[in-house]
């Protein structure tokens, strides 16, 4: 029932000959269907820890388990793997390639894994309408609003249905209706049974998350 299990995890920069620790001894664990928000000031590790749980890096040390597997034990070709089927990913600046349309963002995650393209062009223009997109499907990034954007975003994410949701200051770009809206998606997503792991620095967004877990120089400080 455990997707992320993390025991221990230290991240250490070297800056010169500087050490920085950015990650000192953070134990988390996440079970499937849950809903977690990592909340903590700017500079607290929160990048550092969403890169190291989204396989997109690895700790100088501890250990590091996703659905069973041993990350610090994997191949590249492994974790690539994790990152394409296991993982959606959600960024702060929503990270759409600006020539596709929303439709052919949404679909080149399925592309990527063989999905026929008729198929994965049903499944994306699905799950826009779902996100009340159905009327921007042949419109460009530049072309829609940063909240559409973020949606575009969330599409291409969960398309895939992968079994968890990572979403990293998700509404750091967005003005407050369009961050309110953003959050009611991913409680949706979370009451169908998505797992979520959600990272930001403002609470008002992490209060609405059910599992609050708070970082500050890089050491968890309290959850509730
Ligand atoms: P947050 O996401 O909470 O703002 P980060 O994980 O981005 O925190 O950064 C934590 C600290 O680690 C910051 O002091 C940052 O400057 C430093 N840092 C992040 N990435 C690197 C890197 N690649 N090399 C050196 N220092 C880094
Ligand atoms: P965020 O807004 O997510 O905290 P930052 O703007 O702090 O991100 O950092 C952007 C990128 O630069 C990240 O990939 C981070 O790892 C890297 N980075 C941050 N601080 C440093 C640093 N002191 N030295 C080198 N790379 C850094």
């Amino acid at each position: 029932n455990c997707i992320i299990d993390g025991c221990n995890l230290v991240k250490v920069y070297q800056n010169g000959i500087e050490e920085l620790k950015v990650l000192d001894n953070i134990n988390i664990r996440v079970n499937n269907s849950d809903f977690i928000a990592i909340l903590g000031p700017s500079g607290s590790g929160k990048s550092t820890l969403m890169n190291i749980l989204g396989c997109l890096d690895v700790p100088t040390s501890g250990q590091y388990y996703i659905d069973g597997l041993d990350v610090l034990k994997a191949s590249d070709n492994e974790l690539a793997e994790i990152r394409n089927k296991k993982i959606g990913f959600i960024f702060q600046k929503f990270n759409l390639l600006p020539r596709l349309t929303a439709v052919q963002n949404v679909m080149l995650p399925l592309l990527y894994r063989g999905v026929e393209e008729e198929e994965a062009r049903e499944l994306a223009r699905e799950k826009l309408t779902i996100l009340g997109l159905g009327e921007r499907l042949q419109h460009r990034p530049n072309e829609l609003s940063g909240g559409q954007q973020q949606r575009v975003a969330i599409a291409r994410a969960i398309v895939g249905n992968p079994q968890l949701l990572l979403a990293d200051e998700p509404t750091g770009n967005l003005d407050s209706k369009s961050s309110e809206d953003a959050m009611e998606i991913f409680k949706e997503l979370n009451r169908q049974g998505n797992t979520i792991v959600l990272i930001t620095h403002d609470i008002e967004v992490a209060e609405q998350v059910k599992k609050v877990v708070t970082i500050r120089d890089g050491r968890i400080h309290e959850s509730h």
